[in-house]
């Protein structure tokens, strides 16, 4: 299975007419927040594939948006799905969300350390009921911003959640998915492992093959 990953910054290799033959053989995409609903709508539109995103710091609110593509819970999404504080089965995978930031200056979607534990504690249910009902708590944990330690950056806005770090240790998802780190410098590392998790920077964009 292929996961198109995205993040951050509109990627001219994606937001072209030439998607559909670039990623013809991409399974589901996942959206790692601080990117526009529009852009996350055309890819759905040109894939029809299923696209579950988290919010980044930049995204604010978008459900307050009113348009024609509201769903039934009034969000605007088009066509793609919040997995923020869920989770969700999809194309046999289980994925959860924890989107947001460290809190650094009061906007949207920041959160203290203890704000993520909280998110955390609210996905437990369903993740103990996907070990009992699947085998295994989850397989992809999609997030905003990076572990603690793990291509995070020193400043308060760029630090990463110590909570990530527990969260791998104990679920072992196969893939912790994240954005918020620009990568400026293509030495920079983009994956990196974390015990039983590959962690990935989606920064602008990146194709996990769940068989490799
Ligand atoms: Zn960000």
């Amino acid at each position: 299975m292929k996961i198109l990953c995205i993040s951050d910054q509109i990627d001219p290799v994606v937001y072209t007419g030439a998607i559909k033959a670039r990623f013809h053989d991409i399974d589901l995409i996942l959206s790692a927040g601080d990117l526009p609903m529009d852009y996350l709508d055309f890819i759905v539109s040109s894939l029809n594939k299923p696209l579950l995103f988290v919010l980044g710091n930049h995204d604010g609110n978008p459900f307050r948006k009113k348009s024609p593509f509201q769903g039934a819970g009034g969000a605007y999404t088009g066509g793609a799905v919040h997995i923020g504080s869920r989770t969700r089965v999809e194309e046999g995978l289980i994925f959860a969300g924890l989107g947001g930031s460290r809190w650094y200056n009061n906007g949207g979607n920041q959160y203290t350390q203890f704000e993520m534990r909280l998110a955390i504690l609210k996905i437990l249910p369903s993740l103990l009921l996907n070990r009992l009902l699947r085998g295994r708590f989850l397989d992809v944990l999609l997030t905003h911003a990076p572990p603690l330690g793990v291509h995070d950056r020193p400043d308060r806005c760029h630090q990463g959640f110590k909570p990530f770090l527990w969260f791998m240790r104990l679920f072992k998802p196969k893939y912790l998915v994240h954005g918020h780190t620009h990568l400026y410098d293509l030495s920079e590392p983009r994956v990196s492992p974390y015990h039983a998790t590959s962690v990935i920077n989606a920064y602008g964009h990146y194709v996990i093959d769940t068989r490799a």
